[in-house]
């Protein structure tokens, strides 16, 4: 299928990447399982050698990823963090990255545990103030590492200043999108460099696979993600690459079940006299709302709010019956979490004191359920801090 060039988003995620099998004509991309590919001859084949090189429902969700981020070419991984991983091997010992603090736990472990012992170097700023971001630039910065919004206290950066000051110093800027989703929010038309996806979330949607993707516009970036993808080989298989393609089809009509859900359920939990704090880009009592409605479409599935202490964020936690307590986001069905505890466990308790993340935080990955029911859920487990 060769889309039009001014073929519009949501087409765009029905369609690139996914033309019918040559094969059998099949619409659907098939599960290649395979781990070779016969030669006709020594030497003559079609393109495919060996599988974690090349791997056709790989190559359809890696096409179909590039278009959607309106990037130049996309890189699939067995996890969000085995793409991180890629993109850090951009960088070589002795340079430094400035990163959003309050990112998601995981990459600040992997930047933390793992690559300072390649004597790469991090600081961590509040990027969502630009003067912060700039002072923290050395002569050795070689990436400006975002996440926006963070996770899980959905503080933004505003991406086209953040990548105006970054390319002045002639420094490349990676994004970490898994929160916002492409629907809400494509960083590439802001100025980056490079996108990170955890596929795990809303490219999939359904919480039924883990993998990750690189989108890059640069072709020094594209030549080495290339290499490296084959060179440290950890590639998504096939039957993951294929879900999250099944996934990528309904993103538009998700997301906009998901934003529409999520600004219900914080304004509900804004009016609640049991709530001592709402986070929701979407709500004009966040501090970014502007730039929130500058920069996103809608403002994502993603919720954190305040109980006052942990034994309240534990009866909430443990009293809700439609929402499932588990970490993870970006499934169709509601997540409810406790950050301090799952998600961030691996900050230390200073730092994420620091960022905000207090013990009475919760975090709601908002599903695509009916409203009233989600509302009806929250309302009987806060219902209960009255009667404590
Ligand atoms: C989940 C997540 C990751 C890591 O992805 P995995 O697929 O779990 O490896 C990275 N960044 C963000 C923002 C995430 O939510």
């Amino acid at each position: 299928m060769k889309l039009r060039e001014n073929a519009r988003f949501s087409t765009i995620c029905v369609h690139a990447g996914q033309a019918p099998d040559p094969s059998t004509g099949a619409i659907i991309t098939p599960i290649y399982q395979t781990s070779t590919y016969v030669q006709d001859a020594l030497g003559v084949h079609k393109g495919y050698e060996y599988a974690r090189t090349h791997n056709p429902t790989r190559s359809a969700l890696e096409a179909n990823l590039a278009a959607i981020e309106e990037g130049k070419a996309a890189f699939c991984f067995a996890s969000g963090m085995a793409a991180t991983g890629a993109v850090m091997t951009l960088l070589k010992t002795g340079d430094h990255v400035v990163a959003t603090a309050g990112m998601y736990g995981g990459t600040y472990r992997l930047f933390e545990r793992v690559l300072r012992k390649y004597d790469l170097d991090f600081t961590y700023v509040d990027t969502s103030q630009l003067r912060e971001l700039e002072q923290a630039i050395r002569p050795t910065t070689r990436l400006v590492f975002l996440e926006t919004p963070t996770n899980p206290m959905l503080s933004l950066t505003d991406l086209a200043s953040a990548c105006t000051i970054a390319h002045g110093h002639g420094i490349p800027v990676a994004v970490d999108n898994t929160f916002a989703s492409p629907y809400v929010q494509r960083p590439i038309a802001f100025g980056a460099d490079l996108v990170i996806h955890s596929t795990t979330k809303f490219l999939n949607g359904h919480s039924d696979g883990v993998g990750g993707a690189v989108i890059a516009v640069r072709d020094d970036h594209i030549e080495w993600l290339r290499f490296v993808q084959n060179a440290e080989g950890a590639i998504i298989g096939p039957m993951d690459a294929w879900l999250v393609l099944r996934g990528t089809k309904t993103l538009p009509i998700r997301m906009q079940r998901h934003n529409e859900n999520a600004m219900a359920l914080a304004e509900y939990l804004a009016s609640h006299p049991q709530v001592a704090a709402v986070y929701y880009p979407g709500l004009a009592s966040h501090p970014q709302h502007e730039l929130a409605k500058r920069q996103m479409r809608g403002f994502g599935g993603l919720i954190s709010f305040r109980l006052g202490s942990l034994e309240r964020a534990r009866t909430v936690l443990n009293s809700v019956r439609l929402m499932s307590l588990a970490e993870s986001l970006g499934g169709v069905e509601t997540l409810i979490s406790h950050p301090a505890t799952m998600t961030h466990a691996s900050i230390p308790a200073d730092q994420r004191q620091r960022v905000g993340i207090t013990d009475d935080l919760v975090r709601v990955s908002v599903g695509i359920e009916d409203i009233e029911d989600l509302k009806d859920d929250l309302a009987q487990a806060l219902d209960l801090l009255s009667r404590a």
